[in-house]
């Protein structure tokens, strides 16, 4: 039924969660949420549906750390190279325990790193703001997969930049709305506008499953 169907887990890691009181915790990205994007994802995996993940992957001088930018605090932003940077509490250090992935061991088969270089940042799980590509792309393309179902943290950066750029590269794109969560609810009504008029559908776990 989902052979040429992979869900993408964004950014399922320590850091991002209340449930461990990560760095930068996504608001309602809590044991329930965990519990249920796992349930889901294995559902998913025991119909015939790749299963990746991404993870956020900074070394400790990453641009998009406040602490990099000394008289900044986070949450601000800065203009660099003519692109608008927000900063971020430092998160996700590379082999740190917040930049851990709260997926069971097994469920992903593959997990791309991303925001790797210090001078670029990565929302996307496909391309860094360098426009270096993560090998996201051409993993799928080796699979023969058309159509993504994304879910993950957070709603209105992550999922939502590697939505645009799966549609950009010709995917069908599906995001599991209430397996995502937001860092912030005026951003998160933005980002739902900007995927629906890119052709982005929302779909709830439930109807995937059944
Ligand atoms: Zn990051």
């Amino acid at each position: 039924m989902f052979s040429t169907t992979a869900a993408i887990i964004v950014d399922l890691q320590k850091d991002f969660t209340t449930l461990m009181n990560g760095a930068l915790a996504v608001p309602g990205s809590d044991e329930h949420f965990i519990q249920q994007t796992a349930e889901c994802a294995a559902a998913l995996k025991a119909q015939g549906c790749r299963i990746y993940g991404t993870l956020d992957w900074h070394p400790a001088d990453h641009i998009s750390f406040c602490t990099s930018h000394p008289g900044k605090k986070a949450f601000d932003s800065i203009e660099i190279d003519g692109h608008t940077q927000k900063l971020w509490p430092p998160h996700c250090v590379q082999e740190s325990d917040g930049a851990a992935s709260l997926l069971p061991p097994d469920l992903c088969e593959t997990f791309i790193k991303k925001g790797s270089n210090p001078r670029f940042d990565s929302y996307s799980g496909f391309f860094d703001d360098g426009g270096v590509a993560t090998g996201l792309d051409d993993l799928l393309k080796q699979n023969h997969i058309d159509a993504l179902l994304i879910c993950g943290l957070a709603f209105d950066y992550c999922v939502k930049a590697t939505a645009l750029d799966a549609i950009r590269l010709g995917y069908t794109v599906i995001i599991i709305k209430e397996l995502t969560a937001a860092v912030a609810p005026d951003s998160a009504e933005q980002a739902q506008q900007e995927l629906a008029a890119a052709g982005v559908c929302f779909i709830s776990a439930e109807s995937l499953l059944f």
